[in-house]
């Protein structure tokens, strides 16, 4: 089977494939897909943007679409830059330096409690699937690790003491948001191998 992986992140399509290698799924990126026009994210919620992107790229192409929405929630800035994590600022770079000195610029104790927030939905034919993942962290002072995209340098993790960007890709994908909601999903599309004995059965 083939999925059109509706994302232009590499680091999101890095970490998609790995979580979902055991099963027999093909990813065309939209890298091949130039002439695709581009989704547009106007939702309040990741779930909602999720469903955009999907329904979007699986009604110009009519295959089977995978689309990811998230974002970094910090609790000094009342979950903000949320659902605007990607428009906060022009690269990953200055996305994490604005977040940091935002963060810099507050004078009395406060929580640097974050956590990152992921929602996927797979649109096929005759089904949709939605699910979500989260992940609990603190964003550090200064970025942290080479490994990641985005804010993963500022994303420590207090289980494994370490930020995002210094865990491999494997590593990431046994705890992220991502990888918590693809977990989900895996369990989904085994469920309905089961059902249909068709497949996208997982292999062995
Ligand atoms: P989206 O591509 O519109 O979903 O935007 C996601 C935004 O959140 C981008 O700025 C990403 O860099 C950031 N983001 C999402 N997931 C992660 C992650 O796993 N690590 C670091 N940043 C992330």
């Amino acid at each position: 089977m083939r999925f059109l992986l509706a994302t232009h992140n590499k680091g999101k399509v890095r970490e998609i494939r790995l979580a979902l290698s055991k099963f027999n799924i093909e990813f065309d990126s939209l890298a091949g897909q130039g002439h695709l026009s581009q989704a547009l994210e106007v939702g309040s919620t990741f779930a909602e943007n999720a469903r955009l992107k999907a329904e979007h790229y699986y009604q110009l192409s009519g295959s089977p679409t995978l689309a990811e929405d998230s974002g970094i929630l910090v609790e000094a800035l009342d979950g903000k830059p949320g659902v605007h994590s990607a428009r906060f600022a022009p690269t990953d770079k200055e996305r994490v330096e604005k977040l940091l000195r935002m963060l810099d610029s507050f004078s009395s104790p406060f929580s640097r409690g974050a956590r990152f927030v992921s929602a996927i939905c797979l649109f096929l034919p005759d089904h949709l699937i939605e699910v979500t993942g989260e992940v609990q962290g603190e964003l550090t002072r200064e970025p942290r690790g080479t490994h990641g995209f985005g804010y993963d340098p500022i994303f420590y993790y207090p289980p494994l003491e370490k930020t995002f960007a210094q865990l491999t890709t494997e590593e990431k994908n046994k705890v992220s948001h991502r990888a918590r909601a693809l977990e989900k999903l895996s369990l989904e599309l085994a469920g309905r191998a089961t059902q249909s004995g068709r497949i996208i059965a997982p292999m062995k």
